[in-house]
């Protein structure tokens, strides 16, 4: 099936980012949120993204005025997904929101229409449950910032169709994204390695391997990764990495997952990461500088 209609719901950080890159696609989008200022918000951040481009040299003008005129801000939701190929959820990361919004989608999408939700921790197999054609329901994990990252995990459950995945598939392609296919399992592919290895690290880190710097480094250059586990955690938040550790320790029930102790105790002092100004590093300055962990 040919994808001409797309709905996203929610338009923060990755909601506006999805129905940026559905827009460029070529796709009719609308974006939809609970909020007015929600969704001005969303259209400014999108707007603010390609005057960047045009800026810059990336975007031609005309290739705003296009995508632009893909794109319309919807505050009704049955309007939004009344003829929508495909409806990709990005609303907060709460279960009952998410169930209830899917189970508003299974009365008012078409029949023949996928539903994806792009959350990034919730059972998929939850989600659908709250409709009464499971088999359209997939996991559809962008990552931020969605324009410009290419990863788009597909989370299947026990009863998402084929149809159903190779639609995501063709719609991550026409997105500009590389597609991988993980079962519906915590923490899925992404969020189970990056949160082992950032434990890991603080472990190290603890227990007095090397310095902050040299863990990072240790992995940047020995294993050509972007950025090191402890930056990459700071950026990410401590208390966000500290919640994933816990969800898998319980859903697993297994201690490896355990958060480290000295992550615990960065998260009650307030040490969040780069968003609250240290982390495992100060960052007062804008860069990472190595500070005592006392
Ligand atoms: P956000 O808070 O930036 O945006 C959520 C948006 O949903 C807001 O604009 C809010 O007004 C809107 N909203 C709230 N209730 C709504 C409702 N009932 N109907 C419609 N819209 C509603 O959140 P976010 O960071 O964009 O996260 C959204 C989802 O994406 C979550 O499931 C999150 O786990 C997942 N996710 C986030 C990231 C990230 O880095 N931020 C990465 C991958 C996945």
């Amino acid at each position: 099936m040919a994808i001409e209609r797309v709905a996203v719901i929610g338009a923060g950080t990755m909601g506006a980012g999805i129905a940026q890159v559905c827009a460029q696609a070529g796709w009719a989008t609308r974006l939809y949120d609970a909020f007015p200022e929600g969704l001005e918000r969303g259209m400014q951040r999108i707007d603010a993204f390609w005057d960047k481009g045009i800026a810059r040299g990336k975007t031609t003008p005309e290739q705003k005025a296009e995508w632009s005129l893909n794109l319309e801000t919807v505050n009704d939701l049955a309007q939004a997904v009344s003829d929508a190929d495909l409806v990709i959820e990005a609303v907060p990361e709460i279960p009952d929101l998410k169930r209830s919004i899917f189970a508003q989608l299974d009365k008012l999408a078409p029949s023949h229409s996928v539903l994806g939700t792009n959350t990034s921790s919730l059972s998929i197999a939850d989600i659908a449950a709250a409709t009464s054609k499971p088999e359209r329901v997939i996991g559809m994990h962008f990552f931020n910032p969605v324009p410009i990252m290419k990863l788009l995990e597909l989370v299947r459950h026990d009863s998402t169709s084929e149809a159903t995945i190779a639609l995501a598939e063709q719609a991550g392609k026409a997105m500009g994204k590389t597609t991988i296919l993980v079962k519906d399992i915590p923490g899925f592919a992404t969020s189970r390695l990056g949160v082992v290895l950032g434990n890991e690290a603080i472990r190290m880190l603890a227990d007095g391997v090397a310095s902050a710097k040299d863990i990072d480094t240790a992995m940047v250059l020995g294993y050509k990764h972007p950025m090191g586990p402890l930056a990459l955690t700071d950026l990410v938040g401590l208390d966000v990495r500290r919640d994933i550790l816990k969800n898998l320790q319980s859903s697993f029930q297994d201690d490896t997952y355990a958060p480290h102790p000295l992550l615990e105790r960065l998260v009650e002092d307030g040490r969040l990461g780069k968003k609250s100004g240290k982390g495992i590093y100060d960052w007062s300055s804008g860069a990472a500088e190595e500070t005592s962990l006392d």
